[in-house]
């Protein structure tokens, strides 16, 4: 028997795998694909995640595929332009995910990568995985990083379904380029580009330059994203009509895929069971990002499990620790973004724009928060108090 089985290896599985791991604990770690594999992804993240997670500096050569300088946020009517200097580190999630996934194996965790986890049995004794392929795994506890169509949070009730607005739907293409017409095109800055509301639309498009790919997706809030595929045809379109990608571009590789914007669900612990990451909805509702977040999670979770395995006591009064400390930490920040969120993608959007245009200091706040380089409550409120100022001065005119 294991001590905790993971469901899903991506950066919150991983991630929870291998602190779980390096602390002795037996672990096993399930995903449905053999490493390594894609993930519909940006793959942009702050420069700072190799800060929380030092392992990963010493891997950058295997999955960095670039910084990018400075971000560029095109208003909904495009008329106006944002600028800022933020970092953004760029990867493609084939390569970072298994610099995770080999981090969580090397520490030790039992790799099940190519196994599908079919269903769950949750009883106050411990977990059973059943597998795709009829074998079944058994654990202590379980925890689901499975993703936004979690088997687990259905399964445990934690979230039996996202509501159509409370998910984003995306189609994103790794475009294959020279490395020497990103580096014209996107200069040295390597200026990663965000179009909000196209269209008008909430949501927004985004092109990330990396070393010889181009990342370009379009992303459309749910109950709004009926057809997505035309939308992204025509935001191509205009992406080749103003030269940022080449007419010969290489579309071949576009994906579908969804994203939990709607805040975390309410819950994200039951008995023998937590959930890290896009299964319990930690995502950042304004830009997307959810990579952070999702490895956060996955080491807060590794901390409380190996307290609550040490003590024997794996039900969910043990185990709501691990609710409060990520809430602590990021939860009031996301439901805070979902506030922003809600502005930015409201008929206000363009005004907002043409006053932010104005003011340096907020353009600047406004690039750290669409970088992902911001991670605090504060920088939400920096923002919201400084349109307010700047609002003012205009009408006051000092
Ligand atoms: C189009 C798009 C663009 C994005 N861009 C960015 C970005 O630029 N930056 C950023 O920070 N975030 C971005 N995100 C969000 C980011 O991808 C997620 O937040 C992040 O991957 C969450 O990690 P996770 O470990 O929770 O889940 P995932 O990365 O989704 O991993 C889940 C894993 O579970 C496995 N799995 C699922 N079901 C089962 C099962 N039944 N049995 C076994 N295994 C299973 C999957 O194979 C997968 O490996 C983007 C998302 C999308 C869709």
């Amino acid at each position: 028997m294991f001590d905790v089985a993971v469901i899903g290896a991506g950066p919150g599985g991983s991630t929870a795998a291998r602190y779980l791991a390096k602390k002795g604990y037996e672990v096993c770690l399930i995903d449905k694909d053999k490493f390594p594999r894609d993930k519909p992804c940006g793959g942009g993240f702050s420069t700072h995640l190799v800060d929380e997670f030092p392992y990963l500096k010493r891997r950058e050569k295997d999955f960095l595929k670039g910084v990018c300088r400075v971000g560029v946020l095109h208003s909904p009517n495009r008329k106006t332009v944002m600028r800022g200097r933020v970092d953004m580190a760029v990867a493609l999630r084939t390569d970072f995910d298994n610099v995770l996934f080999e981090s969580a194996v090397d520490e030790g965790a039992t790799s099940l990568a190519g196994h599908r986890a079919k269903s769950i049995d949750i009883s106050p004794n411990g977990a059973v995985v059943n597998l795709g392929d009829g074998s079944t795994v058994t654990a202590r506890t379980l925890v689901g990083a499975d993703g936004v169509t979690s088997m687990v949070a259905r399964s445990t009730g934690l979230n039996t379904r996202w509501s159509s607005g409370s998910v984003t739907a995306c189609r994103v293409a790794e475009i294959p380029t020279k490395s020497s017409f990103v580096e014209d095109l996107y200069t040295e800055d390597r200026e990663y580009h965000f179009f909000a509301n196209l269209g008008g639309l909430p949501g927004y498009g985004w092109i990330f330059p990396k070393l010889d790919t181009i990342n370009v997706g379009l992303g459309i809030v749910g109950n709004h994203a009926r057809g997505l595929p035309m939308y992204f045809d025509s935001f191509v379109k205009l992406l080749k009509s103003e030269g940022y990608i080449t007419r010969e571009a290489d579309l071949r590789g576009v994906k579908g895929a969804l994203l939990p914007t709607g805040g975390p669900i309410s819950k994200s612990y039951s008995n023998n069971c937590l959930l890290v990451g896009d299964s319990a909805g930690m995502v950042n509702p304004i830009t997307g990002g959810g990579i952070a977040y999702a490895m956060s999670a996955g080491k807060l979770a590794a901390g409380v499990l190996g307290e609550c395995l040490d003590q024997g006591t794996l039900d969910e009064t043990a185990l709501s620790l691990y609710q409060r400390i990520w809430m602590q930490q990021f939860g009031t920040e996301i439901k805070s973004q979902l506030l922003i969120q809600k502005i930015f993608t409201g008929p206000l959007a363009s005004t907002l724009f043409e006053i932010g245009a104005r003011d340096s200091s907020l353009q600047d706040t406004v690039s750290e928060m669409m970088s992902e380089a911001s991670r605090g409550r504060n920088d939400v409120m920096k923002l919201l108090g400084r349109f307010l100022y700047v609002c003012l001065r205009e009408a006051m005119s000092f």
